[in-house]
């Protein structure tokens, strides 16, 4: 490392907030979707500096230098990925220079890194790959020990302080490991500024019932600070703590944790990592049963959601996909009556019972939950429209249980509210208790 830039870096505040910036035409367009803002907000939170801006900018060498001017007015760090490529619109490196205040330099040491990247893989470097060597003259190369990109370190000067630019190459493989090996070594958390953060996951309650029961744990000045969000089915309570974690600190966090599980009551399912199958499979695992699946609509996705579970051989017996109704008939001897006009159909109570009781018998397992419905766009009718699936549970204990779910949105969604729905209602089972979620279906 060069002494100026050693200074520049001793010099540096304490960092508490960092700004996340992404730069590319295919991000802006939509066409790429930004996992890397994502993953560096979560690792950046992990050393206890807070990520409050995430900015995505064109391939325009304007647009980036008044991003790196107007994120260096209000946090401690940039941290920016992409336009570090050898052509003609990969501009970052002259965007920084710009907003430096500086000029581009030829870096020999990069330049030599760039050359032996293509020596060692037999490949002539082309001219223009010398471009990826340039660095601001008060700046430094960051090695790109994966790709022929070498990152960049600056400072833009805020009054008396430096916030400091880190800028990145677009591709994850090769922006995670230099993340990790040049720009977290660097960083400067404030050793009093911990970030702790726990999210409890919930499922069968909407995001605003949810922050109804949390009542006033959602103030916006209540710490820990509690917000709610929605995904795949699944709302989730995030607490986060920010300050020294000290011993008042730990205790008001699981204070604030215990009194949102309690909250959420029997919608609370998993801390963190856990997904909805995780908790499945460890409630099956915990009483050394097993679980069948017989699909129809959802056409394994329940299967697939199970063993994305490590360790769900131990539970899940195997599954079925019945799509057709010759399927159903051959694999589960279900009469071809049944799907004769007039007949109850594929999607009834009737035919999600079977499913599920010839399946379980069929794979001999503890428990079976079968799915058979309306997926669409097409396909519905006014008695059973879009959105219409027969979930049923059967168990070794003699004991089913079919209802019926009018799911709403597009054929992604009605199946993955479909596939959670089963797995909710072998919770209920499970734990005993009279699941809340059910109160939206008919139960037969
Ligand atoms: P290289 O020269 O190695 O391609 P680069 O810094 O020029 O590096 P970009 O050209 O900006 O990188 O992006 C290359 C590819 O990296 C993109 O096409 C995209 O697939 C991926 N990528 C870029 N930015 C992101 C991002 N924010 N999130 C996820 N993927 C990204």
């Amino acid at each position: 490392m060069r002494g100026g830039t050693l200074l520049l870096l001793s010099a540096m505040k304490f960092q508490k907030t960092a700004a996340i910036m992404s730069v590319g035409d295919e991000l802006t367009l939509g066409q790429t979707l930004d996992t890397n803002s994502k993953w560096l907000a979560q690792r950046l939170l992990e050393v206890g500096i807070t990520a409050r801006i995430h900015l995505t900018v064109a391939d325009e060498l304007d647009a980036q230098r008044a991003a790196f001017k107007q994120l260096s007015a209000t946090c401690d760090v940039i941290v920016c990925t992409g336009g570090l490529g050898p052509t003609a619109d990969d501009l970052t490196r002259e965007a920084l220079a710009l907003a430096t205040d500086d000029q581009l330099v030829i870096d020999e040491v990069s330049q030599s890194q760039v050359q032996a990247w293509f020596t060692s893989r037999g490949r002539v470097m082309a001219d223009i790959n010398n471009a990826q060597a340039l660095r601001p003259s008060r700046g430094m190369s960051l090695p790109n020990l994966q790709g022929t990109a070498p990152g960049l370190y600056a400072s833009i000067t805020r009054g008396e302080e430096q916030v400091g630019v880190f800028c990145l190459p677009g591709p994850p493989r090769e922006m995670i490991p230099m993340f990790e090996a040049q720009v977290l070594p660097r960083l400067r958390p404030d050793p009093d500024h911990q970030v702790q953060t726990r999210t409890l996951h919930c499922f069968g309650i909407g995001e605003s019932d949810l922050a109804m029961r949390l009542g006033l744990l959602m103030e916006r000045n209540h710490r820990p600070l509690v917000g709610t969000t929605a995904s795949g089915g699944v709302v989730s309570i995030r607490i986060r703590h920010e300050g020294p974690m000290d011993d008042d600190a730990v205790r008001a966090l699981s204070g604030v944790e215990r009194a949102c599980q309690k909250a959420a009551g029997e919608y609370y399912f998993g801390t963190d990592d856990s997904s909805f199958a995780m908790t499945i499979v460890r409630l099956l695992q915990e009483r050394a049963q097993t679980l069948a699946t017989v699909e129809s609509c959802t056409g394994g996705l329940l299967a697939a959601m199970l063993t994305d579970v490590p360790g769900a051989s131990t539970v899940y017996a195997g599954g079925l996909v019945v799509y057709s109704n010759e399927q159903k008939h051959a694999m589960l001897n279900i009469s071809l009556e049944r799907f004769a006009p007039g007949g109850p159909g594929a999607v009834s109570a009737e035919t999600a019972g079977d499913m599920a009781l010839c399946g379980r018998e069929k794979l001999g397992a503890t428990h079976a939950l079968s799915i058979t419905g309306v997926a669409g766009p097409g396909g519905g009718s006014k008695a059973k429209p879009v959105g219409t699936v027969w979930i049923s549970r059967a168990s070794s204990d003699r004991t089913a249980d079919t209802r019926c779910f009018e799911f709403s949105g597009d054929r992604y969604n009605i199946r993955l509210w479909a596939a959670m729905c089963a797995m909710a209602m072998l919770r209920y089972k499970l734990l005993e208790i009279d699941g809340p979620l059910l109160r939206q279906s008919v139960r037969v």
